[in-house]
């Protein structure tokens, strides 16, 4: 990795100490970052000039750029980030509009990426294909929900922790991130509208559940069984799928709060209905909502979709079954490779779209 200044948001401003600087000054500092959206000392208008060069000879504020930037038809918005040692990662900002006729709202989810690729190499999945280049840093996390805000030009509501990467393999960086993410000093979204995915880190699990803020589980199952889970997901063979759920049963005993069991479809691997009874039970078990998530064609890979029918037919039988909360997610992003498990490393990116 190229040696840069170090990276500022890489640090808690809490911790934050320039030289000889009163702390109305770091708090203005703080203020152009995390309510401004500003990551160029020079733009800090309020501060002397010789000040904003002092600090922008030692600190670099601005973890990525934006590289490309491409809008669906459904207006998901993707971004391809440059990082400061070369190396690319996507986030992907989300609307959704929400509430009733006469009250409704336009909300915005941005799925961030934790991770440069992935090492648990999940067969279906475009982030694991080359293995994991290097974790992320705290201030590389920051930056992506920073930059987003920036261009939506407005405040985003929910983050999912679903991009490019497995977010409980990088704890270290990611927990100070949250912890920023959570402030009102700092980014100010609430616990209940951050939701962690893992592919079933058990020991990480267990570790989460100590973390104080609620914020939301999802877990990527993918199988009612070991055998199926072990076609798909060599995380499996590691932590097998008892040992997932035990950790999920104390996850929730100490957070009491539901959980989500995400369950991507793919055809002739995971969407027989025997598959579904498994799912709605493990789903009884844990009390947990199930996500249905009709697989998104990776290209270089052979896993498809089910036919409709199929999906509908494994829907009413998870529900048949008393599982106590189904939704059926149809995946926004399609058309630009945005959608989950479709993020892959930069240099594919490019040349599919030159
Ligand atoms: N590593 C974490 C979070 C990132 S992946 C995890 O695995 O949970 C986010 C979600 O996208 C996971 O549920 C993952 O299984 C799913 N996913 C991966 N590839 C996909 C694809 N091609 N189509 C649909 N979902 C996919
Ligand atoms: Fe990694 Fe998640 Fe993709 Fe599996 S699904 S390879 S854990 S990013």
């Amino acid at each position: 990795m190229i040696k840069n200044k170090p990276l500022l948001i890489d640090q808690p401003f809490e911790k934050w100490q320039f030289e000889g600087l009163p702390s109305y000054r770091i708090e203005q500092v703080r203020e152009w970052i995390y309510e401004k959206g500003i990551l160029d000392f020079t733009k800090m208008s309020n501060l002397p000039k010789d000040l904003r060069n002092g600090l922008e000879k030692e600190w670099d504020l601005m973890p990525m750029e934006v590289a490309r930037e491409q809008g669906a038809r459904d207006t998901t918005q993707k971004f391809l980030l440059k990082l400061r040692d070369h190396q690319f990662i996507e986030s992907v900002l989300i609307p959704a509009t929400q509430g009733t006729k006469g009250v409704r709202a336009t909300r915005l989810t941005l799925c961030v990426s934790t991770q440069v690729g992935c090492a648990l190499g999940c067969k279906f999945c475009a982030s694991g294909l080359e293995g994991l280049k290097r974790n992320l840093s705290t201030g590389e996390i920051l930056g992506q929900i920073i930059l987003a805000r920036e261009k939506a030009g407005k405040r985003i509501d929910n983050l999912v922790f679903m991009g490019m990467g497995e977010p409980l393999a990088n704890l270290p960086a990611l927990i100070p991130a949250l912890d920023i993410i959570l402030s009102p000093k700092g980014i100010g979204i609430g616990a209940r509208h951050i939701t962690l995915s893992t592919s079933g880190l058990v020991p990480k699990i267990l570790d989460l559940a100590k973390y104080p803020a609620q914020i939301r589980l999802a877990i990527s199952l993918h199988g009612g069984d070991d055998q199926t889970r072990n076609k798909i997901m060599p995380i499996n063979e590691r932590y097998p799928l008892n040992e997932l759920l035990e950790a999920c049963e104390k996850f929730i005993d100490a957070r009491k709060k539901m959980i989500t069991l995400e369950y991507i479809l793919i055809k002739g691997i995971n969407d027989d209905l025997s598959q579904a009874s498994l799912l709605a039970k493990h789903a009884r078990r844990l009390n947990a909502k199930v996500n249905l998530i009709p697989y998104n064609q990776v290209e270089g890979l052979n896993w498809k979709r089910p036919e409709i029918a199929q999906i509908n037919s494994f829907r009413d039988l998870v529900e048949k079954e008393k599982a106590p909360r189904v939704t059926l997610r149809m995946e926004k992003g399609h058309d630009i490779d945005a959608a989950c498990g479709q993020l892959r490393l930069q240099e594919h990116t490019i040349i599919k779209n030159k």
